[in-house]
């Protein structure tokens, strides 16, 4: 896919599993702005091992929320950096509906062109969460059936590739709860604001990506 300089600022729901990650990486690219995660940068922050990191990983782990207000002050920072000035695309962010009204109160009304929301059934997020596996050096995204070409070396930075610690069936099972009665009020928000276009995330990765972009195109085209 071309790289397309256009400035668009996106958000991208889906429960955990859904293939939100991988597809917000393929967008990030598509259309030229950077991809901010913010579950990549609490990882971060967790690796760098600093005090904020600590008090992270033991909310992470536990499949819990970290707080608004803290996530306030690391999406305002990361906004305020010179790659974020012409577009980004927020994955991960917002999470809750107070994090959803922080950010447009952060950006504006006009700040946002369109929410994604990849829709895939809880069966299926189950199975795919319990194959995944993460480079712990770039992020890159694996799983049991599709891993790297030598196991479990990252392709990308030959970083080793894990399973990650919050993807054991526990945390899953309390992240998907908290999902749905946490961040579907914030999606089911960004739908009254007209903001929200919702795409099947079944099936395979490429067409789910040629549906994102058809539903953006449609929006910011
Ligand atoms: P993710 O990689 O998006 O699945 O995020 C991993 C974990 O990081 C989540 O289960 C939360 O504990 C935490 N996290 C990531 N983004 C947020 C957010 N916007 N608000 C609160 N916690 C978050």
């Amino acid at each position: 896919m071309e790289p397309n300089q256009r400035p668009v600022r996106l958000l991208v729901f889906g429960r955990q599993g859904a293939g939100k990650g991988t597809q917000a990486v393929r967008l990030a690219e598509r259309y030229g702005v950077p991809h901010i995660s913010t579950g990549d940068m609490l990882r971060a922050a967790v690796k760098e091992g600093t005090e904020f990191g600590r008090r992270a990983k033991e909310i992470m782990d536990a499949g819990q929320l970290v707080p608004d207000e803290v996530m306030l002050g690391v999406i305002s920072e990361r906004l305020a950096q010179d790659d974020a000035a012409s577009g980004w695309l927020l994955d991960g962010f917002p999470r809750t509906l107070q994090q959803g009204k922080d950010l447009v109160a952060l950006v504006g009304e006009d700040g946002i062109d369109l929410a994604v929301d990849l829709e895939v059934p809880e069966e299926v997020v189950v199975e795919r969460i319990s194959s995944r596996r993460v480079c712990s050096e770039c992020g890159a995204i694996y799983s049991t059936a599709a891993p790297p070409s030598s196991p479990w070396t990252c392709d990308k930075c030959g970083g080793q590739v894990v399973q990650r610690d919050d993807d054991t069936e526990e945390a899953v099972r309390e992240r998907l709860a908290i999902y749905a009665e946490q961040t579907l009020p914030a999606v089911a928000w960004f739908g009254d604001q007209g903001l929200l276009a919702t795409v099947d995330g079944t099936g395979d990765v490429d067409d789910v990506t040629e549906r994102l972009v058809a539903a953006i195109e449609s929006r910011v085209g």
